[in-house]
């Protein structure tokens, strides 16, 4: 441990409780990033450090009649022990046999698999929306059965969905299509003209997920998609304005490890907003907070140290660690070369 999360003398408590550590983080790799910070968190001594998770909910959508959440279900699932380990997504132990009846039907998306136990989840969520809870207060009551050991929050209570500008490669037309459409269906193979967070002129990030950070004695960012995941999180208003505004310092933690994106294909989406896929290309396209950017320190791999330098003179304190999430304990290591960087930028 680092010494920086000292829970004898919280930092600013705010009515909400939330003093402790808050990450923005999308869904499978903000899951494993979590679940090693919490790890690392819980085998300290002197008691748990409170952990508050914003969740991007970019990748939401209406399916089959019914409201589905991707990455809070992969923090809730991977966070509640109930993840599919070798999949890498959805219910351990799952089944498919409702899917396969919807697709007789002609209804949903025969590509995107809803699995039996998950579509329980999205049930119950709709459920509690159509009995007026907002997300948030549905996410708290899905979240008493799972006990992810974390406050989960959504950052907007409202329906923003990232949609993707594509050129239909039959038509030859530009149109818009949902990102887990463009993600799933086509493999994010056809390339992506822009992001469009459709609804964000209405929206704003919920009052939680902004005192969160407001009153957060430290904010990581995950190593999540840097453009849907954390870049969709930091577009909601509220957002950008509590992380420039926050006395906590500011750490992220590098998705892109020697030029590739380990899992996925978020060079995909970095390329469509001209960032190159480099951890100090990531790290200068979240910018320095003392530069009207997001972020004090910036944690890249090992492989990356040669950006060092280059961070500290764009302002952002960096520093190298391996950052492969290959199990739970070099996670809690990877978390805990993030909170040293961060007691350095605090001081
Ligand atoms: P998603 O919403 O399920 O796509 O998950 P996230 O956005 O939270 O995380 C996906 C990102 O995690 C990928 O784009 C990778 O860049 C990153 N990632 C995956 N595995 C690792 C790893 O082991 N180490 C690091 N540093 N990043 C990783
Ligand atoms: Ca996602």
């Amino acid at each position: 441990m680092t010494g920086i999360i000292d829970i004898t003398s919280p930092g600013a408590t705010g009515s909400t409780g939330t003093a402790g550590i808050t990450v923005l983080a999308g869904g499978v790799g903000g899951a494993r990033f979590v679940r090693g910070l919490r790890e690392l968190l819980s085998s300290g001594s002197g008691g748990a450090t409170p952990i508050t998770v914003i969740a991007n909910t970019g990748d939401d959508m209406w399916l089959t009649g019914l409201r589905v959440c991707p990455d809070l279900d992969s923090l809730m699932y991977t966070l509640g022990g109930a993840n599919d380990e070798v999949r890498g997504w959805g219910r351990a132990g799952e089944t498919e046999r409702v899917s396969a009846e919807l697709t007789a039907y002609g209804v949903g998306w025969p590509w995107f698999t809803l699995g039996d136990l998950d579509l329980s989840t999205h049930i119950a969520r709709t459920s509690m929306l159509r009995d007026g809870l907002t997300l948030t207060e549905a996410t708290a009551r899905i979240a008493e059965r799972w006990q992810p050991g974390v406050t989960l929050l959504p950052a907007t209570d409202d329906e923003v969905e990232t949609h993707v500008e594509i050129v239909d490669p039959e038509t030859g037309e530009s149109r818009p299509i949902h990102f887990e459409e463009w993600w799933v269906r086509h493999r994010a193979q056809v390339p992506a003209v822009r992001f469009i967070n459709r609804g964000i002129e209405r929206a704003r990030a919920t009052d939680a997920a902004a005192s969160a950070i407001a009153d957060a004695e430290v904010v990581l960012l995950a190593p999540s998609n840097p453009v849907v995941s954390i870049g969709t999180i930091v577009a909601l208003p509220g957002i950008a304005e509590a992380l420039r505004s926050t006395a906590a310092p500011v750490v992220g933690v590098s998705p892109i490890i020697g030029g590739s994106a380990v899992r996925g294909m978020a060079d995909a989406c970095l390329r469509a907003i001209g960032v190159e896929t480099s951890a100090l290309a990531v790290g200068e396209h979240y910018g320095a907070r003392s530069a009207g950017g997001i972020i004090d320190g910036w944690l890249v791999g090992d492989e990356d140290v040669a950006s060092v330098p280059h961070l500290s003179a764009a302002g952002i304190a960096s520093a190298a660690a391996p950052l492969w999430m290959t199990d739970v304990a070099a996670t809690a290591a990877m978390a805990d070369a993030a909170l040293a960087l961060a007691s350095r930028v605090a001081r």
